[in-house]
């Protein structure tokens, strides 16, 4: 690859040079959703950025394998492996089989990320599938000596492992720092350490997502399922792990922790993380009552919401900010992207129009370059939208005959703006890209047509049958000097 690409590593707090271990081929690995309700601003901005990190590494030529999971068991209500497995607890309050909860919510998520245009991974695998693979793992922690059985469950010993290793290596905390911090244990507690994190949870009698395994009846700690499927998937050492903030500790910090165990070595070689969005300064909860889910964005059925914003308003204001700066929604906000994205979309169709001069007076290769530039720099979509606004100005220009393009330049600039708005940023025009009304809009040009061909050979039945028919629809045809126009009758 001739682009050197700069990533900030989470686990070394620098930027660094990606160098993938197997070049050409990247392993990426995203945590995906815990699937029990509806995604919000956050997942959209979590898949955004690492949809745009996926695209720009196969833009410039890399083949990626992107696998993002759906966790779909093992995710309890709070981080010390306490209350009840979300997934069962929506099961239990909707009267449903688990899995039902997980396909329907699944389903919608897939349906959101393809109204965001977020590429499909190479793999998606689920948690509840690799349900083998995780007691391996297990097996192996246990064998290793950093793991204990308490009634049925089994426990990673991070006191030990501590000894040894550094945890909280990623997310810089220190673990006689976190001692002091928790709670004592009430002596009830199966845990020596109130910082143990299960690596395989005794199911109680009332619990129905449940496997057999050498411990009893039960099912994987939440952390074990991204150790076992990226290492299945990627192998023992692999180039990106990514993730949103809020889940550096103690999901990442513990999969770093038992794939050490495991396999002796550092799993991941660039661990990446995005930034949190938050409203009016406050972070995003269901508790705090500012939670507002991609599907009431779409349709503005929400009390915070002025109106509806689209797909793709929503994914370019999640790509004017970097991915590891805080994020603040507000209307005025998503109304300044709505206007942005417009304007770059709209200089978009001008540059199709756009004639070559002999010369140009305008340096188009500074804006490729520009836009090159940002990406290598960690991803930075901000700067490349700004160097993209930079061609806007300058295809107004020229569209306005102030300033001239060289043949040569006019195809450098085409295929800038296709390969970073449409390819690496992958903002589409929602009415060209597909949307209902662009295809309404073809197929009455069809039928008009026909009618027109009708009324020059006087054929005068089609004709009327077409008018007739379009009218029992509500659909008004009349003639103008222009030719037909049609709308819709209230
Ligand atoms: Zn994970």
């Amino acid at each position: 690859m001739e682009n050197s690409i700069l990533i900030y590593n989470t686990l070394s707090r620098k930027k660094e040079e990606f160098v993938p271990y197997n070049p050409p081929f990247v392993g990426l690995y995203v945590c995906g959703p815990t699937v029990y309700g509806d995604a919000h601003l956050g997942h959209a901005r979590a898949a955004i950025s690492f949809d745009l990190v996926f695209r720009y590494l196969t833009a410039v030529g890399y083949k990626v394998r992107y696998v993002r999971n759906i966790t779909d068991v093992g995710h309890l209500e709070n981080d010390a492996d306490e209350g009840e497995d979300k997934i069962a607890k929506k099961a239990r309050l909707e009267q449903l089989e688990p899995m039902e909860v997980v396909q329907y919510y699944t389903d919608r998520y897939h349906s959101n990320m393809d109204q965001l245009n977020v590429r499909k991974p190479s793999i998606e695998p689920r948690a509840s599938g690799h349900i083998i693979e995780q007691i391996e793992l297990v097996k192996k922690i246990l064998a290793e000596g950093f793991a204990y059985e308490s009634n049925g469950s089994i426990y990673f010993d991070v006191a030990k492992y501590n000894e040894s290793h550094h945890y909280g290596e990623l997310s810089g905390r220190v673990l006689e720092d976190m001692l002091s911090n928790t709670r004592a244990l009430d002596g009830q507690d199966e845990k020596k350490n109130s910082f143990d994190f299960a690596l395989w949870k005794q199911a109680q009698p009332e619990h129905i997502m449940r496997w057999p395994s050498p411990w009893g009846d039960g099912f994987p700690g939440w952390h074990m399922e991204c150790s076992a499927m990226s290492c299945k998937y990627l192998g023992e050492q692999f180039d990106i792990h990514g993730g949103g903030m809020d889940l550096m500790f103690p999901h990442h910090e513990a999969e770093i922790a038992q794939s050490v165990v495991a396999n002796g070595r550092q799993p991941v070689h660039y661990w990446m993380h995005n930034n949190m969005i938050t409203i009016g300064g406050q972070k995003m909860g269901k508790s705090l009552g500012n939670f507002i889910t991609l599907d009431e964005f779409f349709s503005g059925n929400h009390d915070r919401l002025e109106r509806a914003y689209s797909p793709m308003t929503i994914r370019f204001f999640i790509l004017q900010a970097h991915y590891r700066s805080t994020l603040d929604f507000s209307n005025e906000a998503l109304q300044a992207a709505e206007k942005g994205f417009h304007r770059l979309l709209a200089a978009n169709e001008t540059l199709k129009k756009l004639k070559p001069s002999d010369v140009s007076s305008v340096d188009i290769a500074a804006i490729t370059k520009g836009c090159y530039d940002a990406m290598n720099d960690d991803f930075n979509s901000p700067q490349v939208i700004a160097t993209l606004f930079e061609g806007v100005r300058v295809i107004n220009q020229i569209h306005d005959g102030k300033e001239t393009i060289s043949a040569a330049d006019l195809v450098l600039l085409n295929e800038t703006f296709n390969i970073f708005v449409v390819d690496v940023l992958g903002l589409l025009d929602e009415v060209t890209a597909g949307g209902q009304d662009s295809k309404v809009n073809g197929l009455m040009e069809l039928i008009l047509q026909i009618r027109q061909n009708a009324r020059t050979t006087k054929d005068w039945g089609t004709s009327d049958l077409i008018r007739d028919e379009l009218k029992s629809l509500s659909i008004q045809v009349k003639d103008t000097k222009e030719g037909p126009v049609w709308s819709v009758e209230d």
